[in-house]
């Protein structure tokens, strides 16, 4: 029996076929290439899931029994539709789920990215176990996706888990990418920082350095100087984390998760540099009943997080859905 897991992004495709437990056996990665066509991209996608199933099979019989879809942008669990995702140009209203099913006679599942990695950290990654989790990218944005009580929470209008648009500062705070002002992604997002490190940076900072150009500094260069010491960047990337743990404390006392999972920046950043602050700054905000017993933790799945997230979509939502977390190897 196998899963099969599709993660559609604005520039690349992977499609991962997995046991019935959601644990990747093989993939296949390439451009996401937008033909202007919904249509036709998904009988390309189509035609790439049935060769990795016939390599699989040409080994040991496969059975597919579900597939796992993450997509960008607005995604519609009940209806199987996707709305006009980001950077797919001709995918208007595109009903994923039904074209799937036709193609392959099985049930399909769709979530939107976020969500998708969210579940993809819960069942094979740094989540396992919890039955409470918040999981925040940290990456080009601030994305985030919400597992309570064992199962993905979506809310009542499919917003549920958008960390990154918790206000951190107001009134008067910066512009965010979504239209209000003082979000936790304006002062956090990487597309954010980036404007800000290159419109800031000294000349003398290792980060103009390691960029080799002013117009190419992203939240990378800024990590790996403060990594190496240099004083602007430690000094920046402690402002960072101090916006994000305003951010972490407003979610903190709202849902009291057991554990917080980081992806993306924060990984690079790390323990002594990001994690063991963060901590010290929930500890001093948070009730006394939760200071030291809200986890805050690096997510685990890194570059391979492609291959897992559609196949954590396929296994489903639910924790009495095996297998349950924590039983992955
Ligand atoms: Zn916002």
């Amino acid at each position: 029996l196998a899963l099969l897991g599709i993660e559609i992004g604005g520039t690349k495709l992977v499609l991962a076929l997995g046991d019935e437990a959601g644990q990747p056996q093989s993939h296949l990665r390439r451009p996401m290439a937008p033909s202007g066509s919904w249509a036709r991209d998904l009988e390309s996608i189509i035609t790439d899931a049935r060769g990795l199933l016939a390599r699989a099979s040409s080994q040991a019989p496969v059975s597919l029994v579900a597939i796992g879809v993450s997509a960008p942008g607005p995604s519609d669990p009940t209806t199987g539709i996707v709305s006009y995702p980001p950077n797919l140009p001709g995918w208007q209203e595109v009903p994923i789920a039904r074209v799937l099913g036709d193609a392959f006679g099985v049930p399909v599942r769709l979530e939107n990215d976020a969500n998708a990695a969210a579940l993809a950290e819960w069942r094979f990654g740094a989540g396992r176990g919890a039955r409470d989790l918040a999981y925040l990218t940290m990456s080009t944005g601030v994305g985030g996706g919400l597992i309570l009580d064992g199962r993905l929470y979506r809310g009542a209008f499919g917003g549920a888990g958008e960390f990154g648009h918790i206000p951190i500062v107001a009134p008067g705070g910066l512009d965010c990418a979504c239209g209000r002002r003082g979000c936790l992604e304006a002062y956090c997002g990487g597309n954010a920082w980036s404007q800000r490190l290159r419109a800031q940076t000294p000349a003398s900072s290792a980060v103009l350095a390691l960029s080799e150009s002013r117009d190419r500094i992203t939240p990378e260069h800024l990590v790996a100087a403060a990594h190496a010491g240099d004083a602007f960047a430690l000094e920046e990337l402690a402002r960072w984390v101090e916006c994000l743990g305003r951010g972490l404390v407003q979610l903190a006392l709202t849902l009291e998760p057991e554990r917080i999972v980081l992806g993306t920046i924060a990984v690079a950043a790390g323990e002594a540099l990001c994690f063991e602050p963060l901590r010290r700054q929930l500890d001093a905000s948070l009730w006394p009943h939760q200071k030291g017993r809200i986890e805050v933790v690096a997510a685990h799945l890194g570059d391979r997080m492609p291959e897992f997230a559609g196949l954590a979509v396929a296994v489903g939502s639910d924790a009495s859905e095996a297998p349950s977390p924590g039983a992955g190897s």
